[in-house]
Protein backbone atom coordinates (compact mmCIF):
# COMPACT_ATOMS: atom_id res chain seq x y z
CA UNK A 1 0.00 0.00 0.00
CA UNK A 2 1.40 3.82 -0.82
CA UNK A 3 0.87 6.03 1.60
CA UNK A 4 -1.07 9.16 -0.13
CA UNK A 5 1.32 11.92 -1.54
CA UNK A 6 -0.06 15.27 0.82
CA UNK A 7 1.70 17.00 -1.86
CA UNK A 8 -0.91 16.42 -4.67
CA UNK A 9 -3.48 15.17 -2.30
CA UNK A 10 -6.72 17.52 -2.56
CA UNK A 11 -5.65 18.90 -5.78
CA UNK A 12 -8.55 18.75 -8.02
CA UNK A 13 -10.83 18.02 -4.63
CA UNK A 14 -14.17 20.11 -4.55
CA UNK A 15 -13.47 22.03 -1.03
CA UNK A 16 -9.92 21.44 -0.25
CA UNK A 17 -8.88 24.98 -1.26
CA UNK A 18 -9.21 26.65 1.79
CA UNK A 19 -12.15 28.59 1.80
CA UNK A 20 -12.56 29.57 -1.64
CA UNK A 21 -16.45 28.95 -2.83
CA UNK A 22 -17.63 28.55 0.96
CA UNK A 23 -19.71 30.95 2.12
CA UNK A 24 -18.21 32.65 4.98
CA UNK A 25 -14.85 31.03 4.90
CA UNK A 26 -13.25 33.74 2.59
CA UNK A 27 -9.70 33.71 4.22
CA UNK A 28 -9.20 37.16 5.20
CA UNK A 29 -12.81 38.14 5.16
CA UNK A 30 -12.66 40.84 8.40
CA UNK A 31 -9.29 40.96 8.46
CA UNK A 32 -7.37 44.36 7.18
CA UNK A 33 -5.09 43.79 4.62
CA UNK A 34 -6.75 40.23 3.60
CA UNK A 35 -8.59 39.35 0.22
CA UNK A 36 -11.77 40.27 0.78
CA UNK A 37 -10.94 42.89 4.09
CA UNK A 38 -12.89 45.66 5.08
CA UNK A 39 -10.80 48.80 4.66
CA UNK A 40 -8.27 49.60 7.54
CA UNK A 41 -9.19 51.78 10.24
CA UNK A 42 -6.79 51.52 12.78
CA UNK A 43 -4.87 54.66 13.77
CA UNK A 44 -1.37 54.68 12.35
CA UNK A 45 1.62 54.83 14.96
CA UNK A 46 2.29 57.98 13.29
CA UNK A 47 1.66 60.59 10.81
CA UNK A 48 5.04 60.27 9.06
CA UNK A 49 4.43 59.19 5.14
CA UNK A 50 6.51 56.27 5.31
CA UNK A 51 8.62 54.19 8.18
CA UNK A 52 12.43 55.38 7.03
CA UNK A 53 15.48 53.24 7.91
CA UNK A 54 18.06 54.47 9.90
CA UNK A 55 21.68 54.08 9.28
CA UNK A 56 22.69 50.94 9.83
CA UNK A 57 23.87 50.98 6.20
CA UNK A 58 27.51 50.82 7.39
CA UNK A 59 26.93 47.19 9.19
CA UNK A 60 27.78 44.23 7.19
CA UNK A 61 24.17 42.74 5.76
CA UNK A 62 23.66 38.98 6.95
CA UNK A 63 23.51 36.97 3.97
CA UNK A 64 25.96 33.81 4.55
CA UNK A 65 26.13 32.11 1.36
CA UNK A 66 23.85 28.77 1.34
CA UNK A 67 20.52 30.30 2.77
CA UNK A 68 18.67 33.39 1.52
CA UNK A 69 15.81 34.09 3.78
CA UNK A 70 13.38 34.96 0.63
CA UNK A 71 13.36 31.66 -0.45
CA UNK A 72 11.50 30.75 3.03
CA UNK A 73 9.51 33.87 2.80
CA UNK A 74 8.14 33.04 -0.38
CA UNK A 75 6.74 29.57 0.73
CA UNK A 76 4.78 31.76 3.99
CA UNK A 77 1.97 33.47 2.92
CA UNK A 78 0.86 35.10 5.83
CA UNK A 79 4.38 37.19 5.46
CA UNK A 80 2.91 38.83 2.71
CA UNK A 81 -0.65 40.16 4.65
CA UNK A 82 -0.43 43.88 5.90
CA UNK A 83 -1.22 44.85 9.38
CA UNK A 84 -2.51 48.28 10.20
CA UNK A 85 -2.01 49.07 7.23
CA UNK A 86 1.48 48.15 7.01
CA UNK A 87 3.62 45.31 5.76
CA UNK A 88 3.19 42.66 8.54
CA UNK A 89 6.89 42.78 10.30
CA UNK A 90 6.51 39.10 12.21
CA UNK A 91 9.26 39.40 15.27
CA UNK A 92 7.22 36.76 17.46
CA UNK A 93 8.54 33.67 16.27
CA UNK A 94 9.70 32.83 20.05
CA UNK A 95 5.60 32.97 20.64
CA UNK A 96 4.45 30.59 17.36
CA UNK A 97 5.72 30.45 14.18
CA UNK A 98 4.28 31.13 11.00
CA UNK A 99 3.31 28.52 8.28
CA UNK A 100 4.34 27.66 4.99
CA UNK A 101 1.51 26.74 2.25
CA UNK A 102 3.15 23.14 2.29
CA UNK A 103 1.92 22.59 5.55
CA UNK A 104 -1.41 24.77 5.02
CA UNK A 105 -1.87 22.40 2.06
CA UNK A 106 -0.86 19.24 3.49
CA UNK A 107 -3.75 20.12 6.31
CA UNK A 108 -6.52 21.02 3.33
CA UNK A 109 -5.48 17.97 2.00
CA UNK A 110 -5.58 15.49 4.75
CA UNK A 111 -9.64 16.79 5.98
CA UNK A 112 -10.23 17.05 2.02
CA UNK A 113 -9.18 13.37 1.00
CA UNK A 114 -7.70 11.81 3.29
CA UNK A 115 -9.12 11.67 6.80
CA UNK A 116 -9.62 9.19 8.97
CA UNK A 117 -8.96 7.40 12.46
CA UNK A 118 -6.03 5.58 12.83
CA UNK A 119 -4.89 2.38 14.25
CA UNK A 120 -7.94 0.44 13.46
CA UNK A 121 -6.93 -1.45 10.19
CA UNK A 122 -10.70 -1.84 9.23
CA UNK A 123 -10.69 0.12 6.00
CA UNK A 124 -8.72 1.42 3.52
CA UNK A 125 -8.01 5.05 4.83
CA UNK A 126 -7.84 4.11 8.55
CA UNK A 127 -4.50 2.17 6.90
CA UNK A 128 -3.58 5.09 5.42
CA UNK A 129 -3.89 7.40 7.97
CA UNK A 130 -2.14 5.17 10.48
CA UNK A 131 0.66 5.07 8.07
CA UNK A 132 0.96 9.00 8.05
CA UNK A 133 0.92 8.90 11.29
CA UNK A 134 4.05 6.63 11.55
CA UNK A 135 5.56 8.10 8.85
CA UNK A 136 5.42 11.92 11.11
CA UNK A 137 6.69 9.56 13.94
CA UNK A 138 9.82 8.07 12.01
CA UNK A 139 10.71 11.84 10.40
CA UNK A 140 10.67 13.54 14.12
CA UNK A 141 12.81 10.82 14.90
CA UNK A 142 14.98 11.73 11.85
CA UNK A 143 15.30 14.76 12.51
CA UNK A 144 16.18 14.34 16.27
CA UNK A 145 18.55 11.68 15.93
CA UNK A 146 16.69 9.05 17.86
CA UNK A 147 17.52 5.93 17.19
CA UNK A 148 14.25 4.77 16.50
CA UNK A 149 10.49 5.89 15.52
CA UNK A 150 9.54 3.68 18.45
CA UNK A 151 11.35 6.43 20.74
CA UNK A 152 8.77 9.12 20.03
CA UNK A 153 5.85 10.01 21.96
CA UNK A 154 3.48 12.27 20.40
CA UNK A 155 1.59 15.07 22.53
CA UNK A 156 0.55 18.66 22.00
CA UNK A 157 3.61 20.28 22.72
CA UNK A 158 6.22 21.16 25.15
CA UNK A 159 3.56 21.77 28.00
CA UNK A 160 1.99 18.21 27.76
CA UNK A 161 5.68 16.46 27.32
CA UNK A 162 7.35 17.73 30.61
CA UNK A 163 4.04 16.83 32.26
CA UNK A 164 3.96 13.50 31.02
CA UNK A 165 7.47 13.22 32.24
CA UNK A 166 6.49 14.53 35.65
CA UNK A 167 3.73 12.47 35.88
CA UNK A 168 4.89 9.10 34.83
CA UNK A 169 8.61 9.21 35.26
CA UNK A 170 8.57 11.35 38.00
CA UNK A 171 5.69 9.34 39.97
CA UNK A 172 7.69 6.29 39.72
CA UNK A 173 11.43 7.84 40.60
CA UNK A 174 10.77 10.93 42.66
CA UNK A 175 10.90 10.31 46.37
CA UNK A 176 11.40 12.21 49.50
CA UNK A 177 15.12 13.72 49.92
CA UNK A 178 15.02 13.67 45.95
CA UNK A 179 16.55 16.97 44.12
CA UNK A 180 14.95 17.98 40.76
CA UNK A 181 17.72 21.11 39.28
CA UNK A 182 15.15 23.27 37.13
CA UNK A 183 17.77 26.25 35.36
CA UNK A 184 16.24 29.61 36.14
CA UNK A 185 15.75 30.17 32.79
CA UNK A 186 13.62 28.12 31.95
CA UNK A 187 9.79 28.64 30.86
CA UNK A 188 6.93 28.31 33.49
CA UNK A 189 6.04 25.01 31.61
CA UNK A 190 9.66 23.28 32.97
CA UNK A 191 9.16 24.57 36.46
CA UNK A 192 5.62 24.25 37.53
CA UNK A 193 5.59 20.00 36.07
CA UNK A 194 8.24 19.90 38.40
CA UNK A 195 6.66 21.64 41.66
CA UNK A 196 3.60 20.03 41.28
CA UNK A 197 5.30 16.26 41.15
CA UNK A 198 7.51 17.66 43.61
CA UNK A 199 4.76 18.49 46.03
CA UNK A 200 2.96 15.13 45.94
CA UNK A 201 6.45 13.06 46.63
CA UNK A 202 7.93 15.16 48.68
CA UNK A 203 11.08 15.47 46.21
CA UNK A 204 12.54 19.00 46.41
CA UNK A 205 12.64 21.64 43.30
CA UNK A 206 15.83 23.48 43.23
CA UNK A 207 16.70 26.37 40.77
CA UNK A 208 20.20 26.46 39.29
CA UNK A 209 21.59 30.05 39.44
CA UNK A 210 21.87 32.38 36.16
CA UNK A 211 25.17 34.74 35.83
CA UNK A 212 24.72 38.39 35.10
CA UNK A 213 25.21 37.62 31.40
CA UNK A 214 22.23 34.75 31.75
CA UNK A 215 24.45 31.90 31.60
CA UNK A 216 23.75 28.73 33.59
CA UNK A 217 26.43 29.44 36.41
CA UNK A 218 27.87 25.85 35.94
CA UNK A 219 30.47 26.14 39.24
CA UNK A 220 26.87 26.79 41.01
CA UNK A 221 25.26 23.75 38.88
CA UNK A 222 28.39 21.10 39.65
CA UNK A 223 28.06 22.28 43.22
CA UNK A 224 24.47 21.57 43.42
CA UNK A 225 24.40 17.83 42.09
CA UNK A 226 24.87 15.25 44.25
CA UNK A 227 23.60 11.69 44.80
CA UNK A 228 20.28 12.97 45.49
CA UNK A 229 19.85 14.81 41.98
CA UNK A 230 17.30 12.52 40.22
CA UNK A 231 16.61 14.93 37.45
CA UNK A 232 17.99 18.33 35.81
CA UNK A 233 15.73 20.10 33.57
CA UNK A 234 17.33 22.30 31.03
CA UNK A 235 16.47 24.48 28.13
CA UNK A 236 18.26 24.01 24.92
CA UNK A 237 17.36 27.36 24.50
CA UNK A 238 15.56 30.42 26.49
CA UNK A 239 12.67 31.71 25.17
CA UNK A 240 13.59 34.83 26.96
CA UNK A 241 16.99 35.39 27.14
CA UNK A 242 18.34 33.76 23.81
CA UNK A 243 20.89 31.59 26.13
CA UNK A 244 22.21 28.20 24.70
CA UNK A 245 23.51 26.40 27.45
CA UNK A 246 26.19 24.15 26.98
CA UNK A 247 24.11 21.51 27.53
CA UNK A 248 25.85 18.30 26.31
CA UNK A 249 28.25 19.01 29.21
CA UNK A 250 25.30 19.33 31.67
CA UNK A 251 24.28 16.12 30.81
CA UNK A 252 27.48 14.02 31.07
CA UNK A 253 28.17 15.78 34.66
CA UNK A 254 24.49 15.08 35.54
CA UNK A 255 25.02 10.93 34.52
CA UNK A 256 27.96 11.33 36.65
CA UNK A 257 25.23 11.20 38.93
CA UNK A 258 23.30 8.95 37.95
CA UNK A 259 20.68 11.89 37.50
CA UNK A 260 18.26 11.94 34.37
CA UNK A 261 18.46 15.12 32.12
CA UNK A 262 15.44 16.55 30.50
CA UNK A 263 15.95 19.06 27.73
CA UNK A 264 13.22 21.56 26.70
CA UNK A 265 13.74 22.17 23.17
CA UNK A 266 10.97 24.55 22.75
CA UNK A 267 12.94 27.17 21.25
CA UNK A 268 15.92 25.32 20.10
CA UNK A 269 14.61 22.83 16.94
CA UNK A 270 13.91 25.42 14.63
CA UNK A 271 17.14 27.08 15.03
CA UNK A 272 20.13 25.02 14.88
CA UNK A 273 20.70 21.16 14.38
CA UNK A 274 19.64 18.76 17.15
CA UNK A 275 21.20 14.90 17.94
CA UNK A 276 19.23 13.43 20.93
CA UNK A 277 21.78 10.68 20.88
CA UNK A 278 24.95 12.81 20.92
CA UNK A 279 23.45 15.07 23.90
CA UNK A 280 22.79 11.63 25.56
CA UNK A 281 19.62 13.35 26.80
CA UNK A 282 17.44 11.37 28.17
CA UNK A 283 14.06 13.39 27.52
CA UNK A 284 13.86 15.77 24.98
CA UNK A 285 10.66 17.97 24.57
CA UNK A 286 9.77 20.17 21.43
CA UNK A 287 6.15 22.05 20.10
CA UNK A 288 5.51 21.81 16.24
CA UNK A 289 4.29 25.39 16.39
CA UNK A 290 7.41 26.92 17.33
CA UNK A 291 9.04 24.28 14.34
CA UNK A 292 6.28 26.25 10.85
CA UNK A 293 3.57 22.99 12.11
CA UNK A 294 0.18 23.64 13.36
CA UNK A 295 -0.58 24.32 16.73
CA UNK A 296 -1.77 21.01 19.04
CA UNK A 297 0.87 18.58 17.71
CA UNK A 298 4.72 18.19 19.60
CA UNK A 299 6.87 15.58 20.55
CA UNK A 300 8.44 14.04 23.57
CA UNK A 301 11.56 11.88 22.48
CA UNK A 302 12.89 9.06 25.52
CA UNK A 303 15.90 7.24 25.48
CA UNK A 304 14.04 3.58 24.85
CA UNK A 305 15.62 1.54 27.88
CA UNK A 306 13.71 4.65 29.80
CA UNK A 307 10.86 4.65 27.90
CA UNK A 308 9.96 0.84 27.98
CA UNK A 309 9.76 1.06 32.10
CA UNK A 310 7.18 4.44 32.02
CA UNK A 311 3.72 3.68 33.21
CA UNK A 312 0.75 4.90 31.25
CA UNK A 313 -0.29 8.55 32.68
CA UNK A 314 -3.58 9.07 31.09
CA UNK A 315 -6.03 5.84 30.24
CA UNK A 316 -8.07 5.46 27.55
CA UNK A 317 -7.92 4.02 23.78
CA UNK A 318 -5.11 3.27 21.64
CA UNK A 319 -2.84 2.71 24.57
CA UNK A 320 -4.41 -0.83 25.62
CA UNK A 321 -4.22 -4.38 24.26
CA UNK A 322 -6.75 -5.65 25.67
CA UNK A 323 -9.12 -4.30 28.68
CA UNK A 324 -11.82 -6.26 31.12
CA UNK A 325 -13.43 -5.64 34.16
CA UNK A 326 -10.98 -8.27 35.64
CA UNK A 327 -7.80 -7.64 34.17
CA UNK A 328 -6.87 -4.77 31.45
CA UNK A 329 -3.22 -5.62 29.01
CA UNK A 330 -1.99 -2.24 27.78
CA UNK A 331 -0.01 -1.63 24.34
CA UNK A 332 3.87 -1.27 24.04
CA UNK A 333 5.66 2.64 24.34
CA UNK A 334 5.23 4.82 22.80
CA UNK A 335 1.39 4.08 22.01
CA UNK A 336 1.07 3.33 25.98
CA UNK A 337 1.39 6.97 26.54
CA UNK A 338 -0.69 8.11 23.84
CA UNK A 339 -4.61 7.72 24.90
CA UNK A 340 -6.88 8.39 23.15
CA UNK A 341 -7.43 9.86 19.19
CA UNK A 342 -4.26 11.78 19.14
CA UNK A 343 -3.94 15.22 16.45
CA UNK A 344 -3.82 12.86 13.48
CA UNK A 345 -4.19 16.40 10.91
CA UNK A 346 -1.35 18.15 13.32
CA UNK A 347 1.11 14.85 12.91
CA UNK A 348 0.43 15.26 8.93
CA UNK A 349 1.28 18.95 9.47
CA UNK A 350 4.59 18.31 11.04
CA UNK A 351 5.68 15.47 8.62
CA UNK A 352 4.95 18.90 5.93
CA UNK A 353 6.82 21.18 8.21
CA UNK A 354 9.53 19.26 8.64
CA UNK A 355 9.73 18.23 4.85
CA UNK A 356 9.71 21.51 4.69
CA UNK A 357 12.43 23.02 7.07
CA UNK A 358 15.01 20.33 6.58
CA UNK A 359 15.11 20.99 2.71
CA UNK A 360 17.25 23.88 3.37
CA UNK A 361 20.77 23.68 4.46
CA UNK A 362 20.23 23.69 8.40
CA UNK A 363 23.96 24.64 9.05
CA UNK A 364 23.04 28.03 6.89
CA UNK A 365 20.38 28.47 8.17
CA UNK A 366 21.62 28.43 11.64
CA UNK A 367 24.47 30.79 10.54
CA UNK A 368 22.14 33.54 8.69
CA UNK A 369 20.06 33.85 11.92
CA UNK A 370 23.60 34.25 13.79
CA UNK A 371 24.92 36.94 11.33
CA UNK A 372 20.48 38.39 11.47
CA UNK A 373 21.04 38.52 15.35
CA UNK A 374 24.58 40.54 15.32
CA UNK A 375 22.96 42.97 12.97
CA UNK A 376 19.79 43.21 15.36
CA UNK A 377 22.24 43.35 18.20
CA UNK A 378 24.24 46.30 16.55
CA UNK A 379 21.15 48.19 14.67
CA UNK A 380 19.27 47.75 18.13
CA UNK A 381 21.91 49.79 20.22
CA UNK A 382 21.35 53.10 18.01
CA UNK A 383 18.25 53.19 19.76
CA UNK A 384 18.39 55.51 23.04
CA UNK A 385 17.67 53.90 26.28
CA UNK A 386 17.24 50.37 24.66
CA UNK A 387 18.94 47.75 27.03
CA UNK A 388 18.90 44.00 25.17
CA UNK A 389 19.02 41.43 28.46
CA UNK A 390 21.34 38.73 27.79
CA UNK A 391 24.67 38.15 26.78
CA UNK A 392 25.51 34.49 27.33
CA UNK A 393 28.01 33.47 25.08
CA UNK A 394 26.16 31.32 22.68
CA UNK A 395 22.55 32.29 21.50
CA UNK A 396 19.67 31.98 19.66
CA UNK A 397 18.40 35.25 17.98
CA UNK A 398 15.80 36.40 20.83
CA UNK A 399 16.42 39.93 21.63
CA UNK A 400 14.43 41.06 24.76
CA UNK A 401 14.57 44.46 25.56
CA UNK A 402 13.53 47.36 27.82
CA UNK A 403 13.04 50.88 26.53
CA UNK A 404 13.62 53.36 28.68
CA UNK A 405 10.64 55.94 29.34
CA UNK A 406 8.20 53.11 28.19
CA UNK A 407 6.66 50.10 29.49
CA UNK A 408 7.13 47.35 27.56
CA UNK A 409 3.29 46.93 26.94
CA UNK A 410 3.34 50.22 25.16
CA UNK A 411 6.55 49.58 23.16
CA UNK A 412 4.67 46.46 21.26
CA UNK A 413 1.64 48.59 21.05
CA UNK A 414 3.42 51.11 19.20
CA UNK A 415 4.77 48.62 17.40
CA UNK A 416 1.70 46.89 16.33
CA UNK A 417 0.53 49.97 14.99
CA UNK A 418 3.80 50.06 12.17
CA UNK A 419 3.11 46.57 11.74
CA UNK A 420 5.45 44.85 13.64
CA UNK A 421 4.31 42.21 16.18
CA UNK A 422 6.53 41.69 19.30
CA UNK A 423 5.75 39.98 22.77
CA UNK A 424 5.82 42.36 25.60
CA UNK A 425 5.13 40.43 29.04
CA UNK A 426 6.72 38.02 31.68
CA UNK A 427 7.03 35.51 28.54
CA UNK A 428 6.32 32.78 31.07
CA UNK A 429 9.78 32.89 32.33
CA UNK A 430 9.07 35.25 35.59
CA UNK A 431 12.57 33.52 37.59
CA UNK A 432 14.50 34.74 34.50
CA UNK A 433 13.44 38.29 34.55
CA UNK A 434 13.25 38.23 37.88
CA UNK A 435 17.15 38.26 38.02
CA UNK A 436 17.38 40.98 36.32
CA UNK A 437 14.65 42.96 38.42
CA UNK A 438 12.04 43.03 36.07
CA UNK A 439 8.77 41.70 36.18
CA UNK A 440 7.81 42.55 31.85
CA UNK A 441 9.92 43.43 28.75
CA UNK A 442 9.66 43.22 25.19
CA UNK A 443 10.74 40.71 22.80
CA UNK A 444 11.52 40.58 19.12
CA UNK A 445 12.21 36.55 18.07
CA UNK A 446 13.58 35.98 14.95
CA UNK A 447 13.54 33.24 12.48
CA UNK A 448 14.89 31.55 8.93
CA UNK A 449 12.66 34.22 7.11
CA UNK A 450 13.25 37.21 8.85
CA UNK A 451 15.14 39.52 7.16
CA UNK A 452 17.80 42.52 7.95
CA UNK A 453 15.25 44.85 5.89
CA UNK A 454 12.59 44.42 8.79
CA UNK A 455 15.43 44.57 11.32
CA UNK A 456 15.63 48.02 10.08
CA UNK A 457 11.98 48.41 9.92
CA UNK A 458 11.74 47.52 14.44
CA UNK A 459 14.65 49.98 14.69
CA UNK A 460 13.46 52.84 12.83
CA UNK A 461 9.78 52.68 14.81
CA UNK A 462 11.52 52.27 17.83
CA UNK A 463 13.96 55.59 17.56
CA UNK A 464 10.98 57.31 16.34
CA UNK A 465 9.35 56.19 19.26
CA UNK A 466 12.26 58.05 20.93
CA UNK A 467 11.91 60.84 19.47
CA UNK A 468 15.78 59.94 17.87
N1 LIG B 1 9.50 25.94 26.79
C1 LIG B 1 9.94 27.03 26.15
C2 LIG B 1 11.40 27.38 26.20
C3 LIG B 1 9.04 27.81 25.43
O1 LIG B 1 9.47 28.90 24.80
C4 LIG B 1 7.68 27.44 25.40
C5 LIG B 1 6.66 28.27 24.64
N2 LIG B 1 6.80 29.64 24.79
C6 LIG B 1 7.28 26.29 26.07
C7 LIG B 1 8.22 25.57 26.75
C8 LIG B 1 5.86 25.83 26.07
O2 LIG B 1 5.50 25.46 24.80
P1 LIG B 1 3.96 25.08 24.49
O3 LIG B 1 3.15 26.23 24.99
O4 LIG B 1 3.94 24.97 23.00
O5 LIG B 1 3.67 23.82 25.18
Amino acid sequence: MTIPDLTTLGRGVPGTTLGAGVPGTTLGAGVPGLPGAAPADMPRADAAPAVTTPAPAALPQPQPPGFSPEAARQDVPILHRTVNGHPLVWLDNGATTQKPRQVIEALGAFYGAANSNIHRGAHTMAREATQMYEAGRAAVAGFLGAGSPDDIVFVRGTTEAINLVAQSWGRANLGPGDDILVATLEHHSDIVPWQLIAKETRARVVPIPLTPEGAIDQDAYADLLSSRTQLVAVSHASNVLGTVPPVKEMTALAHRYGAKVLVDGAQAVAHFPVDVQDLDADFYAFSGHKLFAPTGIGALYAKPEILQGMRPWQGGGNMIDSVDFTRTTFAPVPHLLEAGTGHIAGVVGLLAALNWFTSFDRDAVAAYETALMTYAQQALATVPGLEVLGAAPERIAVLTFTLAGHDPAGVADWLDRDGIAVRAGHHCAQPALAHYGLESAARASLALYNTSEEVDLLVASLRRLQGA
